[in-house]
């Protein structure tokens, strides 16, 4: 059922703003026709479908690449503009636009692919990848391709004084005027909601932490409505210690011959003591090569997800080795739920306490 959400949801997709900034954000474009391309032999001559095509792009991607038809879908009226964008390139008789949602709309045969730029800030937001695993389960053939075929939401404790500063600390001393009376509202608005900012590899104090990894092959909806992880990190240095930032990659990697759980996943292996900003390996091992990896890690080149921050309202001073811990949930929200709920609980050298977030 399309909801009021919905509507509102579909109706932000038809600005041109929105597509702009995406199609400029060339580390995500570039990574998903790189990845098309590795996929040639099992894109050309098949049937896609691109779940939430937008302008087009990645279908006419797909149809360059050789598929023989594809199923571009899009609830959002920016599909109008898809289709006089794919008759201008002479693709209408490879590329179908369907003006509605994956979940509504009728295709009259199985998909060999289906490709979709789903990812939302701090993986999850939006909900997206729902409506990836409605097309998968109407439509895909078995052994069939999804691309992106994994993704992983990380997270890890950082040090931020500088913006700590900028917001707080300015209030102490305005024009010689002690503002101080300001604290506590500048740290509500501050740092009440989840922030989306770019940080460097340099605010991390430590390896990140798997918060949830996802195989677009066998993930369920119901998977998805809540998700919680106990997380535990040592730190590596003294230092303010001022929240947690989130960031995610995708992998773009063949179906697994094999169950995808058989051998379990393995998050990445920490291989010194210390978090080295830029040594993240940019490819994941897999089958037979390499799979491409989109990375929108703080040492990677940024992109328009940037890292999602959540701060506390004041820093804490961490020992080197001390150990921080917790558990985190992520959950959709009952006001909308296109809306993120976080609830952080934060052990430490003695203190507890819970935060409770929610990306609107
Ligand atoms: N594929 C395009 C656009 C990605 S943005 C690109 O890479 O540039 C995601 C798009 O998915 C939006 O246009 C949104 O309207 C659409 N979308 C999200 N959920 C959908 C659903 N359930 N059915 C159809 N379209 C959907």
């Amino acid at each position: 059922r399309c909801t009021e959400f919905d509507m509102a949801y579909f109706q932000s997709y038809s600005h041109v703003g929105i597509h702009e900034e995406m199609i400029k954000d060339r580390v995500r474009t570039e990574t998903y026709r790189a990845a098309i391309l590795q996929h040639q032999s099992s894109i050309a001559g098949k049937v896609v479908v691109d779940v939430g095509c937008g302008t087009g792009i990645l279908s006419i991607f797909c149809a360059l690449a050789g598929a023989k038809r594809v199923y571009a879908v899009d609830a959002s009226e920016i599909a109008v503009q898809a289709n006089e964008v794919v008759k201008a390139n002479n693709l209408s008789d490879k590329v179908i636009v369907l003006l509605g949602r994956v979940e509504d709309v009728e295709i009259e045969e199985e998909v060999d692919v289906i490709i979709s730029e789903w990812m939302g800030y701090m993986l999850l937001y939006e909900s997206m990848l729902g409506s990836v695993i409605t097309a998968r389960d109407r439509w895909l053939k078995p052994g069939g391709l999804i691309l992106p075929s994994h993704a992983t939401l990380y997270m890890a404790p950082i040090t931020h004084s500088e913006r700590y500063s900028e917001s707080i600390d300015f209030w102490r001393n305005v024009y010689g005027i002690d503002m101080s009376a300001m604290l506590p509202l500048a740290k509500q608005c501050a740092f009440e909601e989840p922030c989306v900012e770019t940080i460097t590899g340099e605010n991390v104090l430590t390896w990140p932490f798997v918060v949830k990894h996802v195989d677009c092959y066998t993930v369920t909806i119901q998977e998805l409505e809540s998700i919680t992880t106990r997380y535990r990190f040592t730190s590596m240095m003294q230092a303010p210690f001022h929240g947690f930032a989130f960031w995610f990659d995708v992998e773009f990697s063949g179906p697994a011959i094999f169950p995808a759980n058989i051998h379990g996943y393995s998050p990445p292996v920490a291989s010194s003591d210390t978090y080295s900003p830029g040594s993240s390996q940019r490819k994941k091992r897999s089958k037979s090569n390499e799979a491409l990896v989109l990375s929108t890690a703080p040492e990677d080149p940024p992109t328009h997800w940037q890292q999602t921050l959540i701060y506390f309202y004041d820093p804490i001073e961490v020992k080197q080795d001390q150990v921080i811990e917790g558990s985190i949930t992520l959950s959709q929200s009952k006001e909308n739920p296109r809306f993120l709920n976080i609830h952080l609980e934060y052990a430490s050298g003695g203190r507890s306490f819970v935060k409770e977030s929610v990306m609107r």
